[in-house]
């Protein structure tokens, strides 16, 4: 399920210093609204946030070149239209 044709030039789980696009995805239970689901969840890197997104957890806008939280109901499979972008505080509190 995971794709792996990601260039592996630093080790997988490290930090991306330079703003690189994300490192690997992660399962944590959800948001409180979501019964404790598991989603997958993706740090995005201040280089790949190329758009404004909403929060839902604070409902405030998160700016291009802010590095967030992108997460998503696993059971959604490879649909994908539910992933939702999160200020990493809002996603630690959510
Ligand atoms: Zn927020």
């Amino acid at each position: 399920m995971a794709r792996k044709n990601r260039r592996m030039k630093t080790a997988p789980r490290e930090l991306p210093r330079d703003g690189a696009v994300y490192w690997g995805t992660q399962v944590q239970e959800g948001p409180s609204w979501s019964f404790g689901e598991p989603y997958m969840v993706r740090q995005m890197g201040s280089s790949a946030a190329t758009k404004f997104y909403v929060c839902p957890g604070c409902n405030q806008n998160i700016p291009p070149g802010v590095a967030h939280i992108v997460a998503w109901p696993r059971d959604v499979g490879g649909r994908g239209d539910d992933r939702r972008h999160w200020h990493k505080a809002c996603w630690d509190r959510r």
